[in-house]
């Protein structure tokens, strides 16, 4: 294994800091077992230098001109690219997700994000709004210190979707990574600074729970962005609205693809196996509810079956395998308890349900399928963040779309079907932020993301996620006398 352990723990003001009194962070490699890196858990000392450096870089860095600032963004998303591989690699073994996945999905997604919004840095400007003789114009500022939070499924894309729209506005960024996974964040910081960002622009902690509760609580800090689960975007909604703090709440799913009988069954199968094996089910947009019409049910999970057991289940750093490990073995040991909860619920196994044979190391877990899974079933109902796909049948198309919302989720949904009136009909009526017609799980950075529900608050991607980095001044300028009762 190539050595990956980074030069200190924490990134802050340009370079790697150390701080060996926090709390030792083992990062494992999820295909083995072994401790690749060992780091320590941000100390108030640490946290409270990050946070000063930003405070400090956030004020030079938007004094510059805008078009100065895009040029540094779109330098970071060049040099992304050029490190794709190196970068790829890194991500693999921080995460166990597969290479043939992160070479296309992780540090290209993060660079999409930084030359979006590198080229839309310079023209994120107020208006004028005229009065008949006085008039009053807006200004479009920062909000000064952001932290993000993040999650352990895509730890270079999350502190690149975060990162660039914060900094675009002309704010710096503290960002805490999961502790599962707190290597390439710090590459990312690293890269900052390489492309002429100011010291202390991007700063990383690494650390627990706690050390992403100390964040949010500070008197420092402006703005709040958690990509998460839904108990902890609660905790972290709370602490900041304390300080009445500005937040972004990017938080699970259980999200349906809904199949019509008239759809395209090969394209469907296909989303529904990106929908649910694709980073070992590690994604919060999943579509894990699968409604299919009854008339095709049988010839869908016929179909999705026979393709599935073709999937190439292995080492993450080997191109040629689909599906890696799971990113711990605690979250492994969660979905494989949800899979007897399954069995028990009386829902029938169609494939998978284990840990496949000669793959007894590491966090491995077979793709798994369920069919005649009914809506009161803990499967159907609840995140299980992991390879777990439930099959369900529907006769009409508005029970579909009653069942598909019949959940405190509303991140994501996607409906196949050639009918063009009924895809437009039927999303139109999802309670779900992000809707796919014919495909599942694209998330390209020109599309807003996020949830409604309980699946989030706000925006991330396109110019959407700019109306939370920035706060509007607005000025009144008089050009008439002032007129005044006495
Ligand atoms: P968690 O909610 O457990 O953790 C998210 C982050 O918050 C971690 O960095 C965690 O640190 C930190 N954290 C935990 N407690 C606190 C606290 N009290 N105050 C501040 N920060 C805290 O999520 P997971 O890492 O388990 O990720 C999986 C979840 O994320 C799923 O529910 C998934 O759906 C969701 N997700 C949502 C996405 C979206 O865009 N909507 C995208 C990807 C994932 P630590 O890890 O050290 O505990």
């Amino acid at each position: 294994m190539k050595d990956v352990q980074p030069k200190g723990s924490h990134f802050i003001d340009g370079a790697y800091v150390e701080d060996t009194a926090g709390r030792v962070i083992n990062c494992v490699y999820a295909a083995t077992g072994e401790v690749v890196a060992k780091l320590h858990s941000a100390t108030p000392a640490v946290i409270a230098q990050a946070l000063d450096s930003a405070k400090r870089a956030q004020k030079e860095w938007a004094a510059l001109p805008p078009v100065e600032r895009g040029r540094v963004l779109r330098r970071v998303a060049d040099i992304l690219r050029e490190r794709n591989e190196a970068l790829s690699e890194l991500e693999t073994i921080d995460t166990g997700k597969p290479i043939q996945e992160t070479l296309v999905a992780d540090a290209t997604s993060g660079a999409d994000a930084l030359e979006y919004y590198g080229g839309i840095t310079a023209s994120i400007t107020g208006e004028s709004v005229p009065l008949g003789g006085d008039f009053v114009y807006t200004i479009r500022e920062p909000l000064g210190v952001c932290v993000g939070i993040g999650a352990w499924n895509y730890p270079t894309q999350i502190a690149c979707w975060k990162s660039a729209p914060a900094l675009a506005c002309g704010n710096a960024m503290v960002f805490k990574p999961s502790e599962m996974t707190p290597l390439c964040a710090l590459k990312l910081a690293e890269i900052y600074v390489e492309a002429g960002a100011p010291a202390g622009l991007f700063n990383v902690v690494n650390g627990y729970g706690d050390v992403g509760a100390a964040l949010v609580t500070d008197s420092r800090v402006d703005k709040v962005s958690l990509t998460g689960s839904v108990p902890t975007g609660r905790k972290v909604y709370a602490a900041a609205a304390e300080g009445i703090r500005h937040v972004t709440m990017e938080l699970g799913g259980k999200s349906p693809l809904i199949v019509f009988e008239d759809a395209d069954i090969e394209n469907a199968v296909s989303a529904a196996i990106n929908a649910n094996f694709y980073s070992t089910g590690q994604i919060c947009s999943n579509g894990t509810r699968v409604f299919v019409h009854a008339d095709i049910a049988e010839a869908f999970a016929a179909r999705l079956v026979e393709r599935t057991k073709t999937a190439v289940i292995g080492d993450p750093l080997d191109p040629e395998t689909n599906i890696g490990p799971m990113v711990t073995d605690t979250q492994r040991a969660k979905v494989l308890e949800y899979i007897e909860i399954g069995k028990s619920e009386g829902a029938k196994l169609l494939l998978g349900g284990g840990i496949p044979a000669g793959f007894e190391t590491g966090n491995y877990i077979e793709p798994t399928i369920f069919s005649g899974v009914t809506d009161d079933m803990r499967i159907a109902a609840e995140e299980i963040f992991g390879p777990v796909m439930a099959i369900l049948t529907f006769t009409s198309e508005e029970e579909a779309i009653t069942r598909a919302n019949a959940t405190e989720f509303g991140l994501a949904a996607g409906v196949f079907t050639n009918d063009i009136k009924r895809g437009h009909r039927v999303v139109a009526q999802l309670e779900a932020g992000t809707c796919w017609i014919n495909q599942y799980n694209l998330t390209p950075v020109e599309a807003p993301f996020g949830g409604v529900k309980m699946s989030g608050v706000g925006r991330e991607n396109a110019r959407a996620a700019l109306e939370h980095y920035s706060q509007i001044k607005s000025v009144y300028v008089a050009l008439s006398d002032v007129e005044s009762a006495f």
